[in-house]
């Protein structure tokens, strides 16, 4: 087993693990600061896969994250001026007509962005703090709340151990950092799956333009099934369909996909493409999605948790990054408050930020409510999906 000391200089050393869109954002903070600051990622550097696994190939940022953005310099330049304004939602009825829906007054909106493209914007960001180094192929293990030595596997099975002053899980819903919290008293912890999985569909440009108007978040709301389809900047749009898993696996041929969209898609059919659609529908089985809550975000003065691995949120508030993105501003105004003194910044983080998580986590699923009068079914109030902060 390899062993490195990471401590260089006198600075602080901060191991943040996970290098997703958090993670990566939240090393430029702490960069900032000027502490040394390690992050770690089991990916390979995303900046030079030919494949970039995601959970939603886009996103809408909002308000919140904007702000979180702006923080670190990187607002206007690299991630607005790639972004899509949606101005509205714009809602497809079975019969194909059209309503748009403002998201607020003239003028307000949300941007629709490349989830690939922002984290790697991100990465190079953080990149350029001399004080900061970013390590791929490093996949954590195990660490200790004592001395804060973390065990990271490595692509050819061997084992490397560094040591932080401060480790900042960022490493998502499934959080390798918060299996330790896992095991102490008095940690809250729940976790629940929807009954709901995801599918994306690509929707192509015709004739070299968008297939339908860009400047919107379309919705197709039906009942137990929603599809909502997001603008990308090769004029694509992204389309999401949500459905229950056991509605998914009923469709397993070709033609039981164009019958199900020709009683409740229409409109999408000619749009997506019938050949395109038989195709794609079976590309990818239907993905999971969970809600998971947990308090406090803290261990002593060692570890934090941030992003998905301290609140994964459903998807149906357009928040769960907008939220982690404001996670490290919160973290770094205490930081200010505190003199970035760990010891009181860790527990004021997770007094001031679980209560305001934990209702982003509310707020998204009372987006998907449980109807049990509705044949005991789950169902979209999804009218509200996607809202401005
Ligand atoms: P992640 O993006 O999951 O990143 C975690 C990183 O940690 C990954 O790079 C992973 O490889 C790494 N990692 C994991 N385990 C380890 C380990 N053991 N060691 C080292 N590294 C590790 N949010 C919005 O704000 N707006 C939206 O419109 C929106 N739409 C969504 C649509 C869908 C379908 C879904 C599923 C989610 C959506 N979200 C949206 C939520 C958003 O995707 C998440 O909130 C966001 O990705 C959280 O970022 P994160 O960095 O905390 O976690």
């Amino acid at each position: 087993m390899e062993e490195s000391a990471l401590r260089r200089e006198d600075k602080k050393v901060v191991a943040v693990v996970g290098a997703g869109l958090v993670g990566a954002l939240n090393a430029c903070f702490f960069a900032k600061r000027g502490f040394e600051v390690e992050v770690f990622e089991t990916r390979e550097d995303i900046r030079k896969a030919k494949v970039v696994k995601g959970r939603s190939i886009n996103l809408a940022l909002s308000h919140r994250g904007r702000t979180a953005l702006k923080h670190v310099g990187m607002e206007d330049k690299q991630i607005v001026s790639k972004g899509i304004p949606m101005n509205a939602r714009m809602i497809h009825s079975l019969s194909g007509k059209q309503s748009p829906i403002p998201y607020g007054k003239k003028g307000q909106y949300i941007l629709s962005v490349d989830r690939a493209n922002l984290n790697k914007e991100l990465l190079t960001a953080a990149e350029t703090y001399p004080n900061t180094k970013l390590n791929f192929d490093h996949k954590l293990q195990d660490w200790s709340a004592e001395t804060g030595l973390m065990t990271f596997a490595r692509p050819h099975g061997s084992k490397t151990q560094t040591q932080a002053d401060l480790i900042v899980g960022c490493d998502g819903a499934f959080s390798a950092v918060r299996k330790q919290f896992l095991r102490r008293s008095r940690f809250n912890y729940s976790q629940t799956y929807i009954p709901h999985g995801y599918m994306e569909l690509t929707m192509r440009p015709r004739n070299g333009e968008f297939a339908m108007k860009p400047n919107y978040l379309h919705i197709w709301p039906r009942n137990t099934f929603m599809m909502i389809a997001l603008p990308n900047l090769d004029k694509t749009f992204t389309c999401t369909l949500f459905m229950p898993f056991e509605e998914f696996e009923k469709i397993s041929t070709g033609d039981e996909v164009i019958e199900f969209f020709q009683k409740y898609f229409p409109d999408a059919i000619p749009l997506i493409g019938a050949a395109t659609l038989r195709r794609d529908y079976f590309r990818l089985p239907a993905q999971a999605m969970v809600s998971v809550k947990c308090s406090p975000y803290h261990i002593g003065d060692k570890c934090v948790l941030m992003g998905d691995a301290a609140h994964a949120v459903v998807p149906f508030y357009g928040q769960g990054m907008n939220a982690g993105f404001e996670d490290c501003i919160v973290f770094d105004e205490i930081m200010n408050q505190f003199n970035e003194d760990f010891s009181a910044v860790l527990p004021e983080y997770s007094r001031v930020r679980v209560p305001d998580d934990h209702a982003i986590a509310d707020l998204a699923m009372y987006n998907y409510v449980e109807d049990k009068n509705y044949n005991n079914s789950y169902f979209f109030v999804f009218i509200n999906t996607l809202i401005q902060q």
